[in-house]
Order: structure tokens, then C-alpha cells, then sequence
């Protein structure tokens, strides 16, 4: 099932397998596995280019998997693992599970499908639950410190356990829905990058789905069959604004076929000339330029 080489530039363009179809009609279950392998590989090219373009796993590399039990970080935990069986350099997985001791946390499901996979892992047990429901007033929304108290648990932990890298499971649409979030409610340009140095400099943090698509995602860990948990056990309502957002999104992407990666390629391909920063672009030093360029061309004309 696996391809030969990843985190390997040559299997960037590499053409999809020939299907092998003699005159013998496809069952659908062949047909089935074949789109299943299929997506498996574009899966792992996608994530083996993206380590490769942000230089997100090296030599010796401890790689700590943030798992939540939702699909996305399940997805990621897979594809590392995959990667890992062939990629030319040599780097572990550590699977970390925060507890945050929501009511209804199924406690048994990740330990139980992680002792399968052989990955080590631990699971860390913070109540994150009631400090958030303590200091939330009533009626507002709580992922805010939620996520805070969830990164600095899983920072921290990074560092006991040696962990040199965290990886976490965002994606292509994560990285867009927050674009547009800031632009509309932050009033900034930016997004969800694939690798960042945390502010104190402790951690450094890596995103290796960030060119799969959310669809993709969602399929593999359906035909995988992973335990999912739900995300929604906090009773906390979703995130009104990103899940208006992600409506947006989807409907652009339904009236206008490849939208998503057009604007996905936009945050890579960003001309900080055409834009309005002062503090990416030298607006003020146009003269000057401007006149070293003409002294330039004066130069020119005067040695012909
Ligand atoms: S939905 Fe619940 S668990 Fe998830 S970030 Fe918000 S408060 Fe935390």
C-alpha cells in the first residue's frame, strides 16, 4: 500500500500509478481501493511537500502529535506514521492527548486506539474544563481561554518530554478561515502559518496538512474508521463567526471550482510592494530608489 519515497522533491511531480486495467471489467470494491490508495498518496505528497518547502522535520527530530481524537489530528498522526516508514531522515512520534476533563470524555477510546498503532504516547490530564467554566462569565463564549489554557498544557508538556517539534493538525481551510477572521474581526493580514516559533521561543510548532484539503481529510478518516470524538462535548457553542466563514468559503468554492487553491496559493505568493504595509515595504525610499535606478541608466548610456 505504500509508495516507495517521501520528503523526497523527485515524488513532487510524480505521475499517478498507472491503473492497472487489463480487459477484465473493475469490481467496485477494486475500484474502491484503488480511489482509496489514491487519496492516501496525494495525502502524503501533500504533507511530504509541505515538510520539505518549510524544512518542518529534520535529522533526529521528536515529533509531538497533538491528538484531540477529531478527524484532523487523526489524519496527521496516519500520515506521519506512513511517512516516517520511508522518509530519508530519521525522526520519532510522540502522541500527546490532552484531557481536559469535559464531562463525557470518553477516557478509554484514544489509549485503546493508540495501543494499536505502537506509537508511544501519553495522555495528559489537566482539568482545563473547570478553570475555563470558573472564570467565564455566564453566557459568553469560552474557546477563547480554552485554546490558550489547551497551548500552554501542550507547550509545556512538549518540553518535559523533549519534544523538539508540535504538530498540530490544522488545513488548508483552517489556515484560509482564518485569513478572512482576521481580515474581517483583527484588521491584519494574516493567517495560520506552517511553522512558527512561539513567542518565547520555547517551541516550535509545524503544521503539516496545511496543502490538504478539509474533504480530503474528512474522507480518509471516514474510510479509515477512526474513533472520533466529538468536539462538542464542552456544550460550548461553535465559533459563530469561523463557522460563518467556513460557509462562505465552501459556497465560493462550490459556484466557483478552485477557488480555495487559488487563494491558498495567494498566502505563499504575497508581493508586499502591491500592498500597504509601511513596515514590509519601503514606501518612504521610492526616491532614493527611484533615483539609483535612473544614475543606473545614465551610467549605461554614457559607457555605450
Ligand atoms: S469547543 Fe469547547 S473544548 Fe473546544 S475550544 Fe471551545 S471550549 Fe474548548
Amino acid at each position: 500500500m505504500q509508495d516507495a519515497v517521501t520528503f523526497d522533491p523527485r515524488e513532487r511531480h510524480a505521475a499517478p500509478a498507472a491503473s492497472a486495467t487489463p480487459d477484465a471489467p473493475e469490481t467496485s470494491d477494486a475500484r474502491a481501493k484503488r480511489e482509496f490508495n489514491k487519496l492516501h498518496k496525494r495525502l502524503r505528497r501533500q504533507v511530504g511537500n509541505a515538510i520539505i518547502d518549510y524544512g518542518m522535520i529534520h535529522e533526529g527530530d521528536r515529533v509531538m502529535v497533538c491528538l484531540s481524537g477529531g478527524k484532523d489530528s487523526y489524519t496527521l498522526l496516519e500520515i506521519l506514521r506512513s511517512l516516517q516508514r520511508n522518509a530519508p531522515v530519521d525522526f520519532s512520534l510522540v502522541a500527546v492527548n490532552l484531557d481536559q476533563k469535559q464531562p463525557g470524555f470518553p477516557e478509554h477510546v484514544l489509549p485503546e486506539y493508540l495501543e494499536g498503532t505502537g506509537v508511544e504516547y501519553h495522555i495528559l490530564e489537566r482539568d482545563t474544563y473547570s478553570v475555563v467554566k470558573e472564570k467565564t462569565p455566564e453566557g459568553k463564549t469560552t474557546c477563547a481561554l480554552c485554546s490558550r489554557l489547551r497551548r500552554g498544557s501542550l507547550y509545556g508538556f512538549a518540553e518535559e518530554i523533549g519534544a523538539t517539534k508540535i504538530a498540530l493538525g490544522h488545513h488548508r481551510e483552517d489556515i484560509l478561515e482564518t485569513l478572512f477572521l482576521n481580515m474581517f474581526f483583527g484588521g491584519s493580514l494574516k493567517a495560520m502559518p506552517p511553522k512558527l516559533l512561539s513567542d518565547d521561543g520555547r517551541n516550535m510548532v509545524i503544521r503539516p496538512l496545511a496543502y490538504c484539503r478539509e474533504a480530503d481529510i474528512a474522507e480518509f478518516a471516514r474510510q479509515m474508521a477512526f474513533p472520533i470524538i466529538p468536539c462538542n462535548l464542552c456544550g460550548s457553542q461553535p465559533n459563530l463567526q469561523r463557522q460563518l466563514v467556513k460557509e462562505m468559503l465552501a459556497e465560493w468554492e462550490a459556484k466557483h471550482p478552485g477557488r480555495l487553491e487559488s487563494m491558498f496559493k495567494a498566502v505563499t505568493n504575497v508581493a508586499p510592494s502591491q500592498l500597504a504595509d509601511r513596515e514590509l515595504f519601503d514606501f518612504a525610499g521610492l526616491e532614493e530608489k527611484q533615483a539609483r535606478m535612473q544614475a543606473s541608466r545614465i551610467d549605461i548610456r554614457q559607457e555605450s
